[in-house]
């Protein structure tokens, strides 16, 4: 479980280093992802001593973002987050829907692609989003109190151009980490074949969408 997520290897390998029992690692594993602890301070049961060293080992924060804005309307909230690494920032949308709210993710800071349509096309690519970041999305509405059925990655970039997106997969759908359903899951391409291919052989569940403006190549 923790090779599927850099945060999970290193705390891990912190948490080992410092001759914590095995069942350390699962403990503060549920603070972040059952119990949705926005700093490491607020998980419960940690020895106060392991609190500050696992604030001065990853920082203050669980997650990898800091809100930048928060943008409230009758049926959906928009978040603008800026990652602690470099500053990045991305989008991320929450939608209320009669029976069942659902997320609207991101899997890349900009886009290679220049859809025409797309507003993200036209910033260009930056970089690509890791495991941790894609997931640390959901966290943010799950840390709000919102109770989420559903997650698309379809925000900004292309998830199929993202091979870290397999791992956010991962994080998302593993019991110990998010516990989320694979069949709650959607991932939306303008056709990448190989990552089309990938993914339903890794995650035959895992519902995909296309997005495509022009059955012509252009
Ligand atoms: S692939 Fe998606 S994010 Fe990228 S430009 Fe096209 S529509 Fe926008």
């Amino acid at each position: 479980m923790t090779a599927i997520s850099p945060r999970c290897r290193a705390l891990a390998e912190f948490l080992s280093a410092r001759g914590e029992p095995a069942w350390r690692l699962q403990q503060v594993l549920h603070g972040v992802y059952k119990a949705y602890r926005p700093k490491w301070h607020s998980i419960e049961g940690l020895p106060k001593g392991l609190r500050w060293r696992l604030k001065d080992e990853f920082g203050k924060y669980t997650c990898s973002f800091s809100p930048e804005a928060f943008t409230e309307g009758d049926f959906a909230q928009k978040l603008l987050l800026k990652s602690f690494r470099d500053d990045a920032k991305v989008e991320s949308v929450s939608l209320q829907f009669r029976t069942h709210r659902s997320l609207c993710i991101s899997s890349q800071v900009g886009c290679a692609f220049q859809c025409a349509f797309c507003a993200t096309g036209k910033v260009g690519f930056k970089r690509q989003l890791d495991g941790d970041e894609i997931a640390d999305q959901v966290l943010q509405f799950l840390q709000r109190g919102q109770k989420v059925d559903g997650i698309s990655l379809m925000g900004m970039g292309e998830p199929l151009g993202n091979p870290k997106v397999f791992d956010a997969l991962r994080i998302l759908s593993s019991p110990e980490l998010f516990g989320f359903s694979t069949r709650r899951l959607n991932v939306s391409t303008v056709g990448v074949i190989p990552g089309i291919v990938k993914l339903t052989k890794e995650f035959p569940q895992v519902n995909l969408a296309f997005s495509l403006h022009s059955p012509f190549t252009e």
